[in-house]
């Protein structure tokens, strides 16, 4: 299977090959020829399957044979495609896909998100964007501010639904959605397709086609899942042990708490091991040199609370560690994304504790399959963690 046998331009094509992509991935195959046809989409599909790609690439084309075949000349404080991201860091990198998937063409493209000043964001739309990428909050502030009008919108994606959704986004999507035409392409994309997210679905959007790539594993390789179970007081002894032991090069350690984090930071500190920390609380220009840093490999340890890692898209990121496990059963799904991405493998490892079995039972249920134990004899347990139920449903589902 090529880019060019999907429906997409020789030049799209090029560019991606240039890329290094050899071959479309499974969502890719996929949706692309939905998304060309014109059809709305719903489609299961994680970080790492080359999600992005499977959207932005097929809009691309279309928007660039648009401008080909009527000299379509774009209205000030106008848009043809908005993607709503639940995070900041989430939008730049899908506008920074966007900048690289359309080398060749004349399409502009912007990411737009709060906690920055507005001011230059307007100034960027005064000449209209072909594609703008945004967290809901912004772009709806700058929707009352009339910098930005919709009637010549032709799409809508909503990536990473779930996540927008447990964000508390929904009503700011919903007053979004009101503003649009009603004649308009909708595409969804979501790690796990909930009752919620079926219900904004249904809301938003008409005679989907539903594609799911979820457990096709073809297009991402192994992601080797192991966990400890470990009593509580002894986790960060057990992770130093890891780490040193293991002569481990890099490794992202999510963590409940921003206080957690800290503390671990300094708990590895004292046994020689160099740290950082990304949390809520540390401002954006902090967070964004942290994460430039793990990137390029000058720190090697980054400890962050789920919250800020959402979006983090480090090529070839060898190691996610569960330090706490998530509340959410599809959180883990997110997190475990983060590594093994198209093309590496990667390796997923929980510290389980006997408080933790409630979210081990919902996680290994989701999987369908228990996670491989390992014991390690510096660390026996003494509060033992049950072989979990694997048809455990949480108590606020239950019937
Ligand atoms: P995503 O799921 O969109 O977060 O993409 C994960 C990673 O896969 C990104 O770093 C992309 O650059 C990469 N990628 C996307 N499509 C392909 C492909 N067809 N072949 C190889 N890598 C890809």
């Amino acid at each position: 299977m090529s880019f060019l046998s999907l429906g997409l331009s020789e030049a799209i094509s090029s560019t991606v090959a240039e890329l290094g992509y050899s071959a479309p991935t499974a969502i890719q195959t996929k949706a692309i020829p939905v998304i060309l046809s014109g059809r709305d989409l719903i489609a299961a599909a994680q970080t790492g399957t080359g999600k992005t790609a499977s959207f932005v690439l097929p809009l691309l084309e279309k928007l660039s044979q648009q401008h080909s075949a009527a000299n379509h000349k774009l209205r000030g404080k106008r848009v043809r495609v908005l993607i709503l991201t639940p995070t900041r860091e989430l939008a730049k990198q899908v506008e920074s896909s966007i900048s690289k998937y359309s080398e060749s063409l004349k399409i502009t493209s912007m990411a737009m998100y709060g906690g920055i000043d507005a001011a230059p964001q307007k100034q960027a739309l005064i000449w209209g964007i072909d594609i703008l990428v945004a967290t809901p909050g912004r772009l709806l502030d700058m929707a009352h501010q009339r910098a930005l009008h919709f009637d010549e919108l032709e799409a809508l994606v909503l990536d990473e639904a779930d996540r927008m959704l447990d964000m508390g986004f929904i009503e700011d999507i919903n007053k979004i959605i009101e503003r649009l035409p009603n004649h308009r392409q909708n595409l969804l994309f979501s790690a796990t397709i909930s009752a919620d997210v079926r219900a904004l679905a249904k809301r938003t959007i008409n005679n989907a086609v539903e594609i799911s790539i979820a457990n096709e594993r073809t297009s991402q390789p192994k992601i080797d899942q192991w966990l400890v179970t470990v009593d509580k007081s002894n986790k960060s002894a057990l992770l130093s042990y890891l780490i040193t032991e293991h002569k481990w090069s890099q490794a992202l350690i999510f963590i409940e708490t921003k206080h957690g984090a800290a503390k671990l930071v300094s708990q590895l500190e004292k046994r020689g091991i160099a740290a950082e920390s990304i949390h809520g609380g540390r401002t954006q220009a902090i967070r964004e040199q942290i994460l430039a840093e793990f990137s390029s490999g000058k720190i090697t340890m980054l400890v962050s609370t789920g919250i800020a890692a959402r979006g983090i898209d480090i090529g070839n990121l060898a190691r996610v560690v569960n330090y706490d496990l998530p509340a959410q059963a599809d959180e883990y799904i997110h997190r475990i994304g983060r590594t093994g991405r198209a093309g590496a493998s990667g390796e997923a490892i929980s510290l389980v504790s006997k408080d933790n079995f409630r979210e081990l039972c919902a996680i290994e249920s989701k999987l369908g399959h228990v996670i491989t134990r390992k014991a390690f004899e510096a660390f026996p347990v003494k509060k033992l963690v049950p072989v979990s139920i694997l048809n455990y449903v949480p108590k606020h589902k239950r019937k």
